[in-house]
């Protein structure tokens, strides 16, 4: 009955377990979800209240389907204060979210039968827009032994005749790793040298911690800005998830073409939440500070609480707001399997919501939310503790 391009095609796993967190929170069902993907701060109040006065401004007809002229230059001019680049409106289009972003560019970059290169564990949502296209993805992996680091021989080693472009997200989902400057050169250099697009997820670019370099802006539209297509997002940075609203930089023809796919499907981004944007990109940006404040706080106490069990490896992320520990040393074939039936039995028993790894291409982990509060943090670290004491009571932390 559906059409084939679904066969392949899973639904998110990320919010399968925010439903059926949602689901016992409703039943009264004293829940610590750690499932969330997205900021538990309110959108800044002065954002809010440019949103509010679209509206009274009666702001709230079509706008072009790139969106409004201003809105696309204060891009050109956040990526020229952040990231030191030169960038014009004609390489500017807003979306709704980095997700419309990410498939626009699927849509109009990839054919069926083409291979698209992207990394694991992963954000499912990159694999399955590749596989909607009719494309393979090819992931190449990266290890908690080495902090998830990508490796540019790697990826560049996956590229064949077939390939015709390469996802990269940094921060990435679900591991907090960053891919490094160098890494991100290496690979455009390889890539455009044999004619395939390098498309890089910067959904979480402004939640990087302690300073660590991170201009792949700069390295990519400076190297090989005809080749890069780059998807940004105002969700995380700003707490604006439920606006709706990214953007993706690429050359003007790759532009024309995703709004093209953009006029004949959803059209503009809401016209309100466009005004929220413009305030959001050209106003003050200390919320985005202090929220990277709180979530590095978070980010130290958790990893601290949960590595005082040694069964629980886990990588000390530097950017997004992921833990993926692993726990496959609490696994056993007579017990606890796999981390799904891991995440499972401590949703059932220990009421705590966390993502099994699966849903990231990479079983044997959990991902861990810490964009929830330090208390909620507290109570969800001593109940997994608890939990995997009893799995593993040797290891009881
Ligand atoms: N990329 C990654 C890696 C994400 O985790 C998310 C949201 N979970 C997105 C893109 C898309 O977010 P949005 O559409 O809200 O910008």
């Amino acid at each position: 009955m559906l059409a084939d391009r679904l066969k392949n095609v899973t639904g998110s796993a990320t919010l399968k377990v925010a439903a059926e967190a949602d689901r016992l929170r409703r039943a009264g069902v004293d829940i610590i979800d750690l499932g969330a993907g997205e900021p538990d701060f309110d959108t800044p109040a002065h954002v809010k209240e440019a949103g509010i006065e679209a509206i009274r401004q009666n702001f709230t007809r079509y706008t072009p389907a790139a969106g409004v002229q201003e809105l696309r230059e204060a891009v050109c001019a956040r990526y020229r204060t952040d990231y030191g680049v030169d960038i014009t409106p004609a390489e500017v289009l807003m979306t709704a979210g980095g997700k419309q972003s990410l498939f626009n560019a699927a849509v109009a970059l990839f054919n069926p039968g083409d291979e698209v290169i992207t990394h694991a564990p992963c954000w499912p949502t990159i694999p399955e827009q590749i596989k909607l296209l009719g494309a393979t993805p090819v992931l190449v992996r990266t290890h908690s032994e080495d902090g998830f680091t990508l490796h540019a021989d790697a990826i560049i080693s996956a590229i064949t005749a077939r390939t015709k472009a390469i996802v990269l997200n940094s921060p990435t989902n679900p591991t907090g790793a960053l891919i490094t400057e160098a890494c991100a050169a290496d690979i455009a250099d390889a890539a455009s040298a044999r004619g395939v697009w390098v498309i890089v997820d910067l959904c979480y670019e402004r939640l990087i911690y302690d300073g660590a370099p991170h201009n792949l802006v700069k390295v990519l539209l400076d190297g090989h800005r005809d080749r890069t297509v780059l998807c940004g997002s105002a969700s995380k940075a700003y707490a604006m998830t439920g606006w709706r609203c990214g953007w993706t930089v690429a050359p003007p023809d790759v532009i024309t073409a995703c709004n093209v796919i953009q006029g004949h499907s959803t059209s503009n981004v809401a016209s309100i939440t466009q005004k929220a944007a413009l305030a959001a990109l050209t106003g003050p940006q200390d919320a985005v500070k202090t929220m990277l404040d709180e979530y590095g706080a978070r980010r130290d106490s958790v990893h601290s609480w949960l590595t005082a069990n040694p069964a629980i490896r886990c990588v000390r992320p530097k950017g997004a707001f992921y833990l993926f520990p692993d726990v496959s040393n609490l696994l056993s074939p007579r017990g606890i399997r796999t981390s799904a039936q891991f995440a499972q039995a401590l949703l059932d028993e220990h009421r705590v919501a966390v993502t099994p790894g699966e849903g990231f291409d990479a079983p044997g982990h959990i991902r861990i939310s810490y964009a929830t509060s330090l208390e909620q943090l507290r109570e969800g670290a001593t109940r997994i503790l608890k939990f995997a004491g009893s799995l593993n009571p040797a290891h009881a932390g």
